[in-house]
């Protein structure tokens, strides 16, 4: 840090004696800065000293922390907004996707094999297929993918590619022969094997039976960690994201966090909430919510009461409309139920941040009802529990989120992916509370926007673009399915940031643009307050500052480093 006498005040004519004043690392001029801060909403310029805002303001007020060695941007006019915080993503998941094989937009079964067929040729015999991510509601028929259908093109890998919601895997022969599983294996309790006319197993893997393939794949080596986490990197520096969290994150990906945080390479905050069946491990140590430093903290656990809907295994109070006797399945935490409030009574004793994964409605009230029983019994502390997804509500549930002040963890993007077949499978009343962004806000309750990548894109210039025009994919509802429950362009940008914040307790420290707080901000190419909603999809990021550190610039070279 620099020290610089500010002799120049008086050329100025700025009525000063000879102050001394820290110069800004770096000052960023003629910005259209949405500083996202009630107290000054507009700014032309910000100063940075280390890692913090030191100023907000006007080019001229900004420009008195000017010193020699300031390193300038001016912004050209161009919309500064505060660094995204995506509060769900499965971050190593995504950095491996990046590197697999890419089944999500495949429309035809054809085009789905060929692609697993290309991926086992470049592999060496006996590693193992994974990722994917294919969506069989983008072919026709929309008919879940069969071990026969990839077999002839992999005869020897094993194959054990997930649907992109991560609620179905496909498994091959090979796979199925490792893993044991036959027409004789019965389901486990929250899973289903998917069986043909004379009870073969297809292949098909649903939620907990998932983890009878799962268990015999081997686990990522510590490279693979390394890799996938520096691809993610990357990857969120070139989108705008600042912060994420890390759901379900292994300690093994903590581990390899924590080695790059020690050599200056975290480019992206991190709070990892790992598997909430492990909450012992936390409690242990005895650290709380939020526990760590800037770039790396842990202290929440994350549960799963359901499935989802695209699987539907999402637990609903009635059936599917599609599927009379199927109203969905808990998951197998929640069976019996006091294993789940067990669980959650010993993380909140611990002071630990509970997240729990909660889709279909009666899955939601049941995780409220737990938490009502974790309020009743524990009382007093600022706990903040959160429901990840929280798709689709029950009406009387609203007010009873707001009351026990449960963040609502939320990834608009889905929202205009599932609704192009969400009202076939749930009908038009239950659709008509799904992504209920809107009622949410009108409650009080805490938004907190995210992505839930590698499920789906990181982008959240596509989540803002998806909560403000709720348009969907298949372009059938230009004007917003559900349309009284779109967002505008500042709501959803303020739970991108501030909500997301507010759902690490990290309001004071990030998500907006405040002096004070950490320099984590995004230039962007438009000024998606100003622009047709529709063209908010395409604005690009032109600079990515973390810590007051460029980490991401198009048009120049940077090294991926936050150290001084
Ligand atoms: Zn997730």
């Amino acid at each position: 840090m620099k020290l610089v006498i500010f002799l120049l005040l008086a050329v100025f004519g700025i009525p000063s004696s000879a102050q001394s004043k820290p110069a800004a690392d770096l000052i960023i001029t003629h910005g259209n800065v949405w500083t996202g801060d009630d107290a000054r909403p507009k700014a032309e310029a910000v100063a940075v000293l280390g890692d913090r805002i030191v100023a907000v303001g006007s080019n001229a007020e900004v420009l008195l922390w000017r010193g020699p060695e300031t390193k300038m941007i001016d912004a050209g006019g161009k919309l500064l907004v505060p660094g995204f915080n995506d509060s769900h993503v499965h971050f190593i998941e995504g950095g491996r996707q990046l590197d697999s094989v890419q089944l999500n937009d495949a429309t035809s079964t054809d085009e789905f094999v060929r692609r697993i067929g290309e991926q086992a040729k470049k592999m060496p015999k006996g590693e193992w297929i994974l990722g994917g991510d294919w969506d069989e509601t983008k072919w026709t028929p929309p008919d879940l993918p069969t071990h026969q259908m990839i077999d002839p093109v992999t005869p020897d890998n094993p194959v054990l590619i997930s649907r992109y919601d991560g609620h179905s895997v496909l498994a091959n022969s090979l796979a199925l022969q490792l893993a044991g599983i036959t027409a004789k294996t019965p389901d486990p309790p929250g899973g289903t094997i998917v069986r043909d006319a004379e009870g073969n197993p297809t292949g098909d893997l649903k939620d907990a039976a998932e983890g009878l393939a799962d268990k015999v794949v081997p686990p990522l080596s510590h490279d693979q960690r390394m890799r996938a986490a520096k691809r993610a990197l990357e990857h969120a520096a070139s989108l705008g994201v600042t912060s994420v969290q890390h759901m379900v994150a292994d300690y093994e990906d903590i581990a390899v966090y924590a080695e790059l945080l020690q050599d200056g390479e975290l480019t992206t905050r991190i709070y990892a909430a790992p598997l909430i069946t492990g909450v012992d491990d936390q409690a242990k140590i005895g650290i709380r919510h939020a526990f760590g430093g800037p770039y790396l903290r842990i202290g929440a656990v994350k549960g799963f009461a359901d499935g989802s809907l695209g699987s539907r295994t999402a637990y609903f109070f009635e059936p599917f409309s599609d599927e009379p006797n199927n109203h969905g399945l808990l998951s197998d935490e929640m069976q019996p139920l006091s294993l789940m409030r067990d669980r959650m009574m010993k993380a909140d004793a611990a002071g630990i941040q509970i997240c729990t994964h909660a889709i279909g409605d009666q899955a939601i009230s049941m995780v409220l009802d737990l938490y009502t029983d974790v309020v009743k019994a524990h009382r007093g502390a600022e706990r903040r529990f959160r429901i990840e997804h929280a798709q689709h509500m029950a009406e009387k549930d609203f007010a009873r989120f707001a009351q026990l002040d449960v963040i609502a963890s939320v990834q608009p993007y889905h929202a205009i992916d599932d609704s192009r077949w969400a009202e076939a499978r749930i009908g038009h009343d239950r659709a008509s509370r799904t992504y209920a962004f809107r009622t949410f806000l009108n409650h009080g309750v805490h938004l907190a926007f995210g992505t839930d990548w590698d499920v789906a894109p990181l982008n959240p210039l596509l989540g803002i673009y998806a909560a403000v025009t709720r348009a969907t994919l298949d372009g059938k509802n230009p004007n917003g399915w559900f349309p009284e429950q779109k967002l505008t362009a500042a709501e959803a940008v303020h739970a991108y940031t501030m909500g997301s914040a507010y759902a690490e307790f990290q309001e004071k420290e990030k998500g907006s643009i405040t002096p004070g707080k950490f320099a984590d901000m995004v230039l962007l190419s438009e000024d998606i307050f100003a622009i047709d909603p529709v063209k908010i999809r395409d604005v690009k990021v032109l600079k990515t500052i973390i810590g007051g550190k460029v980490v991401w610039d198009p048009n120049r070279k940077v090294s991926y480093s936050t150290a001084y």
